[in-house]
């Protein structure tokens, strides 16, 4: 069923969470819509594994209650059936003993600190809620803002293996905003002192509402291009026209680029140099994440921060903490994630030497886990997740409206101080849509005003 009123034809690189995010809303207000995917799948970083008859996130993904954009796109993909509220459990791994992290009171009752420093990290918290001018954070370093306000105990006992968690040898770099959103959208679904943070998960994954999305786009007429790479965004007289596959060349009215920036800078070559070499130099962190399916549960949280920083990863994730294992076959799921700064050798290694090296680690921590109980290790790798913004560098912010004309683009390094998750980029992708939305009576206009 094909239902698109306006004429405007639109190409969306790239069938991630945004492309089909932007897709289902375009198409919903009238526009044709071809969305290209170099992948076999939609889904991108949110895509999924096919195992014993079903689907599992590649990544570990959770979605809070507080994630408003996801919510709505979950109630207008028709999802909600398959859709769980459930309170997180959380916790500290520190000199080979686990604690509990999960509500403020944990906080005031966290070993490893003393009674003074369990008040500062509270403290940090609270302030992180009181500070609204982001502004201010990002011209201050992460490691200065949490010293000043924690102390250099909780410091070093607690963020600075959480910083090295989260931005490998790059976290002296980052700017305060990075912990003070993160403080902020964790602590968005709590409601007093005593509450618990509701996290939620779909059946099968993220990719039961990216499907249940991409069905509802094609029946509004958007067709998808999958295992189909773009090779190249064509510009004539500085205006984007059209898209390059090894197919040929198919003209649009508008092209939307949702790929990293280093990625769409090689595909613009009539783009000004300035503009490519500004998104050839955004810097992001990779990830290397193996994937273990277990018989049993290997603990009681849903995540596990590590502060012993000897061991490689950097948390533990147990997903089916948060998912029921009836949904996953009875498979218990955790991954074992470790973010990788650009320049991280690790990158390389080869699967099998991460597989040894994480297990030396896994069995230190875990010396009564029987490892027959492990069915599956795989190792799943991605370059670009995590964007790194210097401070002080928001003038080296992409613009969505690129220099080009009716070239548009969307991604993570884009949506800053906000974290670079799928709340943010399908929000994104909304104002990307309100903007093509707008601006597209204007290229009607341009078009009658060409000579016949
Ligand atoms: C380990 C990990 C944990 C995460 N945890 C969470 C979480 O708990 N909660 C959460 O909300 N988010 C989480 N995220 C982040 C979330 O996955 C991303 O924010 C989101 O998926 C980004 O979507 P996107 O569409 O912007 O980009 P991508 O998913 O990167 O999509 C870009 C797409 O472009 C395609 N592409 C690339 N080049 C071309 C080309 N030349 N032609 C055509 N297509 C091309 C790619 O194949 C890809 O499908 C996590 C990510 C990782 C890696």
């Amino acid at each position: 069923m094909t239902q698109n009123t306006n004429s405007h034809t639109i190409a969306v690189v790239g069938g991630g969470i945004m492309g089909v995010a932007l897709a289902h809303k375009l198409s919903q207000n009238g526009f044709a819509v071809t969305v290209y995917e170099r992948g076999s799948n939609l889904g991108g970083l949110a895509g999924y594994i096919d195992y014993d008859g079903i689907r599992m996130d590649r990544f570990y993904h959770t979605i809070l209650s507080s994630d408003m954009s996801m919510q709505n796109l979950m109630e207008a993909g028709g999802v909600t059936g398959k859709r769980h509220f459930v309170a997180t459990k959380q916790g500290f791994y520190d000199k080979g003993k686990l604690y509990p992290f999960n509500t403020p009171l944990d906080f005031l009752l966290f070993p490893p600190l003393n009674i003074f420093q369990r008040f500062r990290l509270g403290l940090q918290v609270i302030y992180a809620q009181f500070e609204s001018d982001w502004h201010k954070m990002d011209v201050v370093p992460v490691a200065d803002w949490l010293i000043k306000v924690s102390g250099r105990g909780v410091y070093n006992k607690v963020w600075k293996p959480l910083l090295r968690a989260k931005f490998d040898t790059t976290a002296t770099d980052v700017p305060a905003t990075y912990i003070w959103s993160r403080l902020r959208r964790m602590m968005g679904t709590r409601e007093g002192v005593q509450s618990t943070e509701m996290m939620c998960y779909l059946e099968n994954g993220y990719y039961t509402l990216i499907e249940a999305l991409a069905q509802q786009c094609s029946e509004r007429g958007v067709t998808f291009h999958l295992n189909t790479a773009v090779q190249e965004v064509v510009i004539e007289d500085g205006r984007a026209v059209g898209i390059q596959t090894a197919e040929g060349l198919t003209r649009y009215d508008a092209v939307i680029s949702t790929l990293p920036s280093p990625v769409l800078s090689p595909l613009i070559p009539s783009a000004p140099d300035t503009f490519r070499t500004l998104l050839s130099n955004q810097q992001y962190l990779g990830v290397l994440c193996p994937m273990l399916l277990l018989k049993k549960s290997l603990m009681p949280f849903y995540v596990l921060n590590i502060t012993d920083e000897t061991i490689p990863f950097t948390a533990i994730v147990e997903t089916t903490n948060l998912i029921d294992p009836q949904y996953t076959n009875g498979h218990h799921i955790v991954y074992l994630p470790k973010y990788l700064a650009p320049d991280n050798e690790m990158a390389q290694w080869p699967d099998d030497r991460v597989r040894e090296e994480w297990m030396k680690h896994f069995r230190r921590m875990f010396p009564d886990f029987d490892e027959s109980l492990i069915t599956e290790f795989w190792v799943h790798r991605a370059k670009y997740v995590e964007p790194i913004r210097p401070m002080n560098t928001l003038d080296e912010i992409p613009p969505m409206q690129t220099p080009v004309e009716r070239l548009y683009m969307g991604n993570t390094v884009m949506i800053y101080p906000e974290l670079g998750n799928g709340e943010a980029v399908t929000r994104y992708a909304a104002k990307i849509a309100d903007r093509v939305i707008a601006d597209a009576p204007t290229w009607s206009r341009q078009a009658a005003a060409v000579p016949g």
